[in-house]
């Protein structure tokens, strides 16, 4: 059988299971209820926090022909219909790979249609954002007089990149991070609904590393399970963890040394937004440099280093792509900063900082 991920499996099929985000469910299923749908909604908020699987259950209960207190029946035809992947009056667009105008032109020349099986033909263009702006201008145009039976789900993680013109045409909801509390009640209903065991400890270190986020979360509990073969032990939730840490490392000094500034601040942000501490990264930053360094320099480095197998080749690759001298003064600039973080008030800052010096140092190759 082919193991299917636990976000697929698990992805919510009406309001009732959406993990989170309770305002916006209740709004939404009242305005189906009082039948008072408008035309262009904008969904806002970090990835994996639910919006597409509103919008996709959006879309099929205000064209079911017997909501169910808003959410789709599944059982009239409409609904019937609307879960064929085949059935085109829900059209699912992805802005990231379809963001030339003649795309968006072409919505325009389809909108005129009228739905096949439903009342209202449904587009969903996710990462919104990433649309050009002649795209933006042809989504105007047909936002401004939308016909009577079309409606709009914009989806974006960056809201602020939308022009003003979209913004006013949509109504705006605003995704919030789901909270640990809500993860672990997820977690533990899927894992004893997979026959996993499981303890207190261990479901809510995983729901923390989520992040507020259903499909991290279970992108992690998916590895967990798979390491742990059925009963879910918290020695090997932090194993699971770790290794992300290491990846999160590997991934840092890649974009480090290809001298790829925005990149490398994006990933200082994203593990400070994980709340990981900022002088732990820089000393774990460090550990990692000299790790590398132990491997381009000696005959048998794994007996000094002691890596699990598949971790030892990840940090072999990089390490023949990295100069030593290079790897050298990467470790002493940051070993330089190790005693100032203690006492800084912005560790981030300095982390940047020494990324930067790096980076601007020309004596350093770029990969
Ligand atoms: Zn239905």
């Amino acid at each position: 059988m082919i193991y299917q991920a636990l976000y697929r499996k698990y992805r919510p099929k009406n309001f009732n299971e959406i993990i989170g985000q309770r305002h916006i469910v209740d709004t939404l299923a009242n305005q189906i209820k009082a039948n008072k749908i408008v035309h262009a909604y904008l969904f806002c908020g970090s990835r994996g926090t639910g919006k597409t699987s509103i919008a996709k259950i959006f879309a099929r209960a205000i064209n079911c022909e017997n909501n169910v207190n808003g959410s789709p029946c599944e059982k009239c035809n409409v609904c019937k219909a609307m879960n064929d992947a085949a059935n085109i009056d829900i059209i699912e667009i992805d802005a990231a790979s379809n963001n030339r105008v003649d795309e968006i032109r072409e919505i325009r020349e389809k909108v005129k249609f009228m739905p096949i099986n439903a009342r209202y033909k449904v587009y969903i263009i996710d990462e919104v954002h990433m649309l050009t702006d002649s795209a933006y201008n042809a989504l105007l145009k047909t936002l401004e007089e939308p016909p009577e039976h079309i409606v709009f789900i914009l989806a974006t993680t960056e809201p602020h990149k939308l022009p003003p013109t979209i913004l006013s045409r949509c109504l705006r909801f605003d995704f919030g991070l789901i909270s640990v509390e809500e993860l672990t009640v997820h977690l533990k209903n899927i894992f004893k609904n997979e026959r996993i065991e499981f303890d207190e400890e261990s479901v809510k270190a995983i729901a923390s590393a989520g992040e507020g986020s259903v499909r991290d979360t279970l992108s992690i509990a998916d590895s967990v399970a798979a390491y742990c073969e059925g009963k879910i032990s918290f020695e090997k939730v932090l194993d699971i963890l770790n290794l992300n840490n290491n990846e999160t490392l590997i991934e840092l000094t890649n974009v480090l040394f290809k001298k790829d500034l925005g990149k490398c601040l994006e990933i200082i942000d994203r593990v400070y937004k994980q709340g990981k501490n900022m002088s732990v990264f820089a000393k774990d930053l460090s550990v990692h440099f000299r790790n590398l360094l132990v491997i381009k320099t000696c005959n048998e480095p794994n007996k000094i280093l002691n890596l699990p197998d598949n971790l030892y080749e990840k940090f072999s690759a990089q390490a023949k792509t990295i100069e030593s001298k290079d790897l050298m003064e990467a470790m002493k600039i940051f070993g330089n900063i190790e005693s100032e973080l203690k006492y800084a008030l912005s560790p981030k800052i300095l982390i940047e900082t020494a990324v930067i010096s790096l980076i601007l140092d020309e004596n350093i190759k770029k990969n």
